[in-house]
């Protein structure tokens, strides 16, 4: 393997560098979803330690990846070759102030211990279905939480951010100073520069209900179109989630519905609609702390253990044959596994254009992964019908990114000013997008690189997923195996 000899790391950045000789790369090189060799991780505890770390990295005349939790599907938080500044040492959780709900929450921090620093409080954020997920990629993409329909994305729920250019300004954003970087990292906050901190506002909350259920999904469809007009009529207090997998030569679905209530005795009606939906094979309903739904369970070291293929598509509504072609993307050739995910609530409240996620007005996200053996190609071959009818996609359950997944993520006037933007704020591209350039840093070779040292694959589980880890087991992610 070809190495390049890097230059003296800064004095306020010593010991916060690993090199492959290092004990600790093993567990630093990679991501989630892509094993991984980069030439250097700094750790920066600071932010001007963030500052330093960038200057560095540029003089390196290296690629530069960012990562805050290593979740992303891209695997676009790691390279070969190249140097990476990880901020999972910048994890701090504040309670600014109590009584406005305001947190300030570090990139670097994992939505487990967010959901568990803010519990004392009884105040939420809703982010994603998965503690284990970073601050940083989530809250700079979009954030489809447990509590989606009822507080809207967690972008929505931004108040200030604090982000370092490339040009190493610190630079603090909100809707009066910088509202154009504000606009920009509240959807397209990957290209922006380096967000280190969030100023957010929590929500009150203690305790959840949680429906778990498994239903028969008929293969015409209807059971799917079902879901999506149930939960597109529902109070705002029920947001859900569904995965979608073959069983045979029809399917089941495994719904998670959570509502924001603190008795049961509320949760219970507003969850009996989707009772009705199909033929119900198994389902219970429990009060849970919030924190149960994004447990510290979730946190292990990303060693690219979950290989897979990812794309989405959002929808206004499923009608019949949208819903039947989404079915069919589970049960037919390309067998992918299916997750549903109920938009809409307070995340239509939201202009198109006040921030770069423009979606607000669709009702369900639909999310499709296929995993090794299979690949892209099986993925594509199941997604070609339900695709063609998505109206957009969101960011983060992108794992191809690519100037056609560009188009669909940031239509139209969003996509000119995104654009627009990301050259204002890094106008030499060091923090340039996959979904300009098509290069992803798991199949594009850096300019002075190793080769990618894939993993072994992790074993089948055979689990049924889009539950809340009561356990820690299971979870909502889109895809049925373990971590
Ligand atoms: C198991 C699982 C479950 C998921 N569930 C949900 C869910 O319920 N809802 C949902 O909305 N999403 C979900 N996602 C998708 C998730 O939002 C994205 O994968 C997100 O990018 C992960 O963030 P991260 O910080 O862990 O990722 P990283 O891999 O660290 O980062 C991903 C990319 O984001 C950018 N980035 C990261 N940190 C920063 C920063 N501080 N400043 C600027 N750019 C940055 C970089 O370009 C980086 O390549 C899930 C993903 C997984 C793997």
């Amino acid at each position: 393997m070809m190495t390049h000899a890097l230059g003296r790391v800064p004095s306020s950045l010593t010991g916060q560098i690993v090199t492959p000789g290092d004990r600790r790369y093993a567990q630093l090189r990679s991501t989630y979803t892509t094993s991984a060799s980069p030439a250097a991780v700094l750790l920066p505890k600071t932010t001007a330690q963030v500052v330093d770390a960038i200057r560095y990295a540029r003089e390196q005349r290296l690629p530069i990846a960012v990562r805050s939790g290593g979740h992303g599907f891209s695997g676009a938080s790691s390279n070969n070759g190249g140097v990476v500044i990880d901020l999972s040492m910048l994890n701090r959780v504040q309670v600014l102030d109590e009584r406005a709900g305001l947190v300030r929450v570090e990139a670097g921090a994992r939505w487990a211990n967010v959901a568990k620093a803010l519990a004392p409080y009884g105040l939420v954020i809703s982010s994603g279905d998965y503690g284990g997920v970073g601050v940083g990629g989530l809250a700079t993409g979009g954030g489809v939480g447990w509590l989606v329909r009822t507080h809207g994305l967690t972008i929505d729920r931004i108040r200030a951010v604090e982000v370092v250019l490339a040009d190493g300004t610190l630079v603090r954003a909100d809707a009066e100073h910088e509202p154009e970087l504000f606009w920009l990292v509240r959807g397209a906050g990957a290209g922006a520069g380096i967000v280190v901190a969030f100023e957010i506002e929590a929500a009150e909350q203690r305790n959840v209900g949680v429906a778990q259920l498994v239903v028969e999904a008929h293969a015409d469809g209807r059971t799917v179109r079902e879901w999506a007009s149930c939960l597109a009529q529902a109070p705002r207090e029920l947001s859900a989630a569904a995965v979608l997998f073959a069983e045979g030569r029809s399917a089941l679905m495994s719904i998670t519905a959570v509502v924001a209530a603190e008795s049961l005795r509320r949760v219970r009606p507003v969850v009996e609609p989707l009772l009705a939906i199909g033929k119900v094979l198994e389902h219970r309903t429990d009060l849970l702390p919030y924190p149960t739904l994004v447990p510290t369970a979730h946190l292990h070291p990303n060693v690219g253990q979950q290989r897979g293929t990812t794309t989405n598509g959002l929808f206004s509504d499923l009608d019949d044959a949208g819903a039947r072609a989404v079915t069919r993307a589970a049960t037919g050739p390309g067998r992918a596994v299916i997750q549903l995910r109920s938009m809409g609530g307070a995340v239509n409240d939201v202009a198109a254009d006040a921030t770069a996620y423009p979606h607000r007005h669709q009702n369900t996200l639909v999310i499709a992964s296929t995993f090794p053996p299979q690949g892209g190609a099986a993925l594509d071959i199941a997604w070609r019908t339900v695709g063609a009818r998505a109206d957009g996609a969101y960011v983060n359950f992108e794992s191809r990114p690519n100037p056609a997944a560009f188009a669909r993520i940031y239509p139209g006037e969003t996509g000119a000013r995104v654009r627009r933007l990301w050259k204002r704020y890094d106008p030499d591209g060091v923090f340039r997008s996959a979904l300009l350039t098509g290069q992803s840093q798991r199949s594009g070779q850096p300019a002075r690189s190793g080769q990618p040292q894939r993993s072994g694959q992790p074993a089948r589980s055979g689990q049924r997923s889009g539950q809340p880890a009561r356990s820690g087991q299971r979870s909502g992610q889109p895809h049925r195996r373990r971590r």
